[in-house]
């Protein structure tokens, strides 16, 4: 088979890569070793976060470090077996994270963030799937009010710095909104100009789907197979060898398996997440997803039932899963709702590809020609995948971006 480009990783981020190219014309065949959306894509909150313009820091205060060193916080764990190979990550995400050098990257974080919801919504009108998006945005829940205190300091943040537009709910407001939520707490943080999906998997397939039906090729492949032959790189799939003179690595967590056989030592590391559906009692209804910002995670109402995802476990990607948070944060969320019983027969878990200074890697590899990269989109892959996916397509075919890529260039590491 030959194609002018090969995108290999079939997550939201590689699907929005082949979708944008082959709608300027490319021939593309896209290709994982599974079905679309499959992994992480899967199982996410399914929140389009316009707000994430303060990218997820490594916590600076001595106090935060003491708790998550003694491994207890619901928001942050990790395996002490995984620390040797973690500890220069965090060393370097801890440094990218002090206030001046965040500032920086969150001014880079923005340029993208800024364009998710439209992009989302583009490609979702495109591909005819646009009801599947909810429009109400999500709501940050606090049990004290030192911990609402804080985060309406980023809110101001957000706004005074990024435009980003937020409501603060008093505890009575709050439960206007969410009625059935049983706990008393503080109050609450609307962001109401992202949107969400109850069901993002769903949102990948039609993606897929839209790609398909303008001519775009899936292929069921081993990216392990990837090489260069001549002016092309080759890679194998079930239906035969595709060959084509331009790749993309779109493989999220996986993406060392390119990378490190090509010689590019990237400093990544994965945040592991695990979801939960359960079911609700009597006529329960939430409204929109909501975070306990003191417990770490996220109720969100989906197609399959509400999906408790959890915080940050820091681990080797292959590792046996170990669903400690969701233990420790599954009593404290049903005091807060009526929740029934659990759905899924075992927790999900996927592992957020991240980088340490909290911004994608997009652009070309600096050794090879006509290979490129669509990596490391951590907390917010599903947020950002339209975003990189035009702008690695319009870097692929040598149009004007629409975004100045120079901040996501792998060579800044
Ligand atoms: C609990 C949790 C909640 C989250 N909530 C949100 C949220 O609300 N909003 C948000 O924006 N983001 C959220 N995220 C993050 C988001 O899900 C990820 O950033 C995003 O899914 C990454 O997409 P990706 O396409 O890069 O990776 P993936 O979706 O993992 O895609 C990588 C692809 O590579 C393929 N692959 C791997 N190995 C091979 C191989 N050898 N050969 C061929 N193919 C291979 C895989 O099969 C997979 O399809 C959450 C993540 C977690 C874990």
């Amino acid at each position: 088979m030959r194609a002018d480009v090969v995108v290999v990783g079939a997550g939201i981020v590689g699907v929005s890569v082949a979708l944008h190219l082959q709608k300027r014309g490319r021939a593309v065949v896209l290709v994982d070793r599974r079905q679309p959306g499959e992994e992480t894509s899967f199982g996410n909150a399914g929140i389009v976060q316009h707000e994430a313009v303060l990218p997820h820091a490594f916590p600076q205060s001595l106090g935060t470090l003491w708790r998550y060193a003694l491994n207890r916080s619901p928001e942050a764990r990790y395996h002490l077996s995984a620390l040797p190979a973690v500890a220069p990550f965090l060393a370097r995400y801890w440094w990218h994270s002090r206030p001046a050098r965040h500032r920086i990257i969150a001014e880079r974080y923005a340029s993208l963030i800024r364009h998710c919801v439209a992009e989302h919504l583009s490609l979702a009108t495109e591909a005819g799937c646009a009801r599947l998006f909810h429009r109400q945005g999500w709501i940050k829940v606090f049990r004290s009010q030192a911990s609402m205190d804080r985060a309406l300091r980023e809110a101001e943040e957000a706004r005074r710095g990024f435009g980003v537009e937020s409501v603060v709910l008093t505890g009575e407001e709050l439960l206007r909104k969410e009625p059935f939520l049983r706990e008393r707490l503080a109050g609450g943080l609307h962001w109401t100009s992202p949107i969400t999906v109850p069901n993002p998997h769903e949102l990948t397939l039609q993606y897929a789907a839209l790609f398909k039906r303008l001519g775009g090729r899936l292929a069921p492949g081993n990216a392990a197979t990837l090489g260069e032959s001549g002016c092309d790189w080759r890679i194998e799939t079930t239906q035969g060898t595709v060959a084509a003179p331009q790749v993309v690595v779109a493989l999220g967590p996986w993406a060392d398996i390119v990378t490190a056989k090509l010689g590019y030592r990237l400093p990544l590391a994965v945040k592991r997440g695990y979801h939960m559906h359960y079911g609700i009692e009597g006529n329960a209804v939430l409204n929109h997803p909501i975070v306990d910002a003191d417990m770490g995670y996220c109720l969100a109402p989906m197609a399959s039932g509400i999906r408790l995802t959890t915080g940050a476990e820091f681990a080797l990607r292959d590792a046996p899963k170990t669903p400690v948070q969701l233990d420790i944060v599954e009593p404290a969320a049903r005091r807060m709702f009526p929740l029934r019983e659990r759905l899924d027969r075992d927790p999900w878990m996927g592992a957020r590809p991240c980088t340490p200074d909290m911004l994608p890697i997009i652009g070309p590899a600096p050794r090879h020609r006509n290979l490129w990269f669509a990596i490391g989109h951590g907390h917010q892959g599903l947020t950002l995948g339209p975003v990189t996916g035009r702008l690695v397509a319009e870097l692929v075919v040598g149009d004007q971006p629409f975004v100045d890529p120079a901040p996501y260039r792998v060579e800044r590491f």
